[in-house]
């Protein structure tokens, strides 16, 4: 309820997520010198139950939610990184789970809202490596994890020139 609440309400978790960002950009020179894999399994178990909550996380690890109306796309039941798919029925809902509203008309919806990264929704990603899944993505955002791309992949000639 509250984390539904709250997405609906994005620009709040716009403000979260540039002071995170800001906070952890902060502490990388620390978290360097501990260890990414040791602060990772600190990081890791609060990360989870506050993005639980709040997105019904997956912990893909590769989180992506700024650019998505923060709105996870891992709970597409389709797990698209860019969607929609071609099945969102008339009234908006689901392909699959027709109770459902699409995933992906929220997440259009919600980033309308969201003065800052809003705009990121146009962005074409790249797939979501597995090999991460279950990791913090806070830490492989430090590490540049999140940011590799499977061989062969290449953004959309617009984003290549960004
Ligand atoms: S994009 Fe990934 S890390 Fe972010 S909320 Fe969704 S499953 Fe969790």
């Amino acid at each position: 309820m509250l984390g539904r609440w709250l997405r609906n309400h994005p620009h709040f978790l716009e403000r979260a997520y540039q002071a995170t960002n800001w906070l952890f950009a902060r502490l990388n020179p620390m978290i360097t010198r501990l260890g990414y894999q040791r602060v990772n399994r600190w990081v890791n178990p609060p990360e989870e139950l506050a993005k639980k909550v709040v997105f019904d996380c997956r912990m893909c690890g590769q989180c992506i939610l700024h650019s998505t109306g923060m709105t996870c796309p891992m709970t597409c039941p389709k797990n698209l990184r860019n969607g929609p798919c071609g099945g969102v029925r008339a009234n908006g809902h689901c392909e699959v789970i027709p109770e459902m509203r699409c995933v992906w008309v929220e997440a259009y919806e919600r980033s309308l809202k969201m003065p800052v990264y809003g705009k990121e929704i146009i962005q074409i990603q790249p797939p979501v490596n597995r090999r991460l899944e279950g990791s913090s993505a806070w830490i492989n955002m430090l590490t540049g994890e999140d940011k590799k791309v499977t061989d062969g992949w290449k953004p959309s000639t617009s984003q290549a020139a960004d």
